[in-house]
């Protein structure tokens, strides 16, 4: 991705601001000749800086700016350890409800809407942010947040809600309870707006049509703002970012080297306005690449574009020498007829020898059908990515569900 003279300009200003406050990251960032980031070789000089650096600075290490500037903080959500805790002054307040709203407006969500909001509230930037940005639109947000399964579908009849936010799992709970309980005639929704959790076309395509709604993801990480960093419009074209608040890059996550615009790999985000915490050459650990210049969205939007998040450059797992993504297997599935987009892969060591099982949910009830969408399961892994697997088809909902996010592949060799 080029890198623009103002972008440049933004850098380096971001770069002062961090040198000037003397403190954490300022010290991590050592001792650079800011004014000599001209170019963009220059600012691949830079050092990438990490989840595990920024837990180095709880509580407050991260703040740049005195403390009467600070608003608000939020917390990103560490399953183990230290949070992370990012600071916001006003201005990265509004900056994240103007990227927001901007994501709202590329999905053609209007002030007319109604958004009901199912993801978390608190310390947690998910649901504040999609309220920020519904509010600033002008539409009515219905402020849930999560769980209340009930409650959640009562007031989708009732308020007429037309824009559903949540994670995807969260939508398909809410997709088979409509579907349940016949409910689809009387619910208003036209639209999802879908957290940044990795879901394959399959579960798309299901939630979609069961809702019978259009359905958008939304890109975005407590680092850097929070949800409503960037969405796909509806030509589905990977999703839009705002290259005026950021500027992202993808790299090789071995050998840290910046990819061509094309290639997959890990996406990297620097900040150009941000000014309670702002970050250079953040390591996000999605996986996704830059959409070329020359494949342009047909919606005419000069804003670039990612493609979905594949996964995370974490859940990458290697088993017998190869690599394995959920993302791929997501891929994978949408060709296996009759098999639905719920699946878990369990990888275990057993007397020597890597196994990898993966179930898969079927509505096929026959045993016979079964084992030849087992066998037809095999057959597919052994082709596209080169592994043997051991398969088990299962009934629709004998997989877990949750509220929060599905995480699907279980590396059990080293725990
Ligand atoms: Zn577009």
């Amino acid at each position: 991705m080029k890198l623009s003279e103002q972008q440049l300009a933004k850098i380096r200003k971001q770069l002062h601001r961090i040198a000037d406050s003397n403190g954490f990251y300022a010290g991590k960032l050592g001792n650079i000749d800011i004014d000599a980031i001209t170019s963009r070789e220059a600012f691949e000089t830079l050092p990438f800086s990490e989840k595990a650096d920024l837990r180095d600075a709880y509580p407050l290490g991260l703040s740049v700016v005195s403390e009467e500037e600070v608003v608000r903080i939020h917390s990103s959500s560490g399953t183990t350890g230290t949070p992370v805790i990012i600071p916001y002054t006003q201005k990265d307040v509004d900056d994240w409800a103007i990227l927001f709203k901007r994501c709202y407006e590329i999905a053609g969500i209007t002030q007319e809407d109604r958004i009901q909001i199912t993801p978390g509230y608190g310390l947690w930037t998910a649901g504040i942010g999609f309220q920020l940005g519904a509010e600033l639109l002008g539409a009515m947000a219905v402020p849930m947040g999560p769980g209340n399964t009930e409650k959640q579908l009562r007031f989708m009849e009732d308020i007429g809600s037309t824009v559903l936010c949540s994670t995807s799992s969260y939508a398909l709970l809410l997709a088979e309870e409509i579907a349940k309980r016949g409910l689809k005639d009387k619910i208003k929704l036209k639209k999802g707006v879908i957290g940044s959790e990795r879901w394959g076309e399959k579960m798309r395509q299901r939630i979609a049509s069961e809702l019978g709604i259009e359905l958008y993801d939304i890109y975005g990480l407590t680092e850097i703002y929070g949800p409503g960093i960037g969405i796909n419009c509806k030509y589905e074209t990977g999703m839009h970012y705002f290259d005026d608040y950021l500027y992202f890059e993808v790299i090789d996550p071995k050998t840290m080297e910046v990819l061509p615009d094309g290639e997959l790999g890990e996406l990297v985000i620097t900040t150009l306005e941000k000014e309670g915490a702002p970050l250079i050459r953040y390591r996000t650990h999605d996986l996704t690449r830059i959409i070329p210049e020359d494949e342009p969205c047909p919606c005419g939007r000069s804003y670039p574009r990612i493609d979905v998040i594949l996964g995370r450059t974490d859940d990458m797992v290697k088993v017998k020498g190869v690599n394995i993504f959920p993302g791929q297997i997501e891929d994978l599935l949408k060709e296996l007829e009759d098999a639905s987009s719920e699946y878990q892969v369990n990888i275990d060591h057993i007397d020597g020898k890597d196994h990898i099982k993966v179930r898969v949910e079927t509505e096929l009830e026959g045993e016979n059908e079964k084992r030849a969408l087992e066998k037809r399961l095999v057959s597919l892994f052994k082709t596209r990515i080169n592994v043997t697997v051991e398969p088990e088809a299962v009934d629709i909902g004998v997989l877990p569900r949750s509220e929060k996010k599905s995480k699907r592949i279980f590396d059990n060799r080293f725990v």
